[in-house]
């Protein structure tokens, strides 16, 4: 059986990795691009290893939300909620069913991740409940 959460996470990933890549992959720190596929993480993540400078990246480094560990269905709801009217902390934290100090969080960083063109298509979608 699939997991509808599950689904949704890889078509924000999938959506996210062709956003951002449409160039080609390319390493966020030196612009080399022959990359490979380093290690996949059980949230469906993968990380890739650039042969140029040899470190390794996934497809939010350089990003605002790279290193937060949150799924990208609870940014794209998030966002979503944060594009359609101003949320207060408390609010987002009971809509989003996470702690006060994690809304706070996501609100801020997404303030800055929405600034984004690639990650704005990427989660504020109409296609994805
Ligand atoms: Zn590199």
């Amino acid at each position: 059986m699939i997991d509808a959460t599950t689904t949704k996470e890889a078509v924000l990933l999938a959506r996210l990795q062709s956003l951002r890549w449409k160039a080609g992959l390319r390493c966020p720190r030196c612009g080399h691009r022959d990359c490979s596929l380093h290690a996949c993480g059980k949230d469906g993540r993968r990380k890739l290893r650039c042969s140029g400078c040899g470190r390794t990246f996934n497809d939010l480094t350089g990003t605002p939300l790279a290193r937060t560990h949150l799924p990208l269905t609870l940014w794209a709801k998030a966002a979503r909620l944060l594009a359609s009217s101003h949320q207060t902390c408390s609010s987002l934290s009971v809509k989003l069913e996470v702690k006060l100090a994690t809304a706070w969080r996501v609100r801020k960083i997404l303030t800055e991740a929405l600034k984004d063109e690639d990650l704005r298509q990427t989660l504020v979608t109409e296609d994805i409940p």
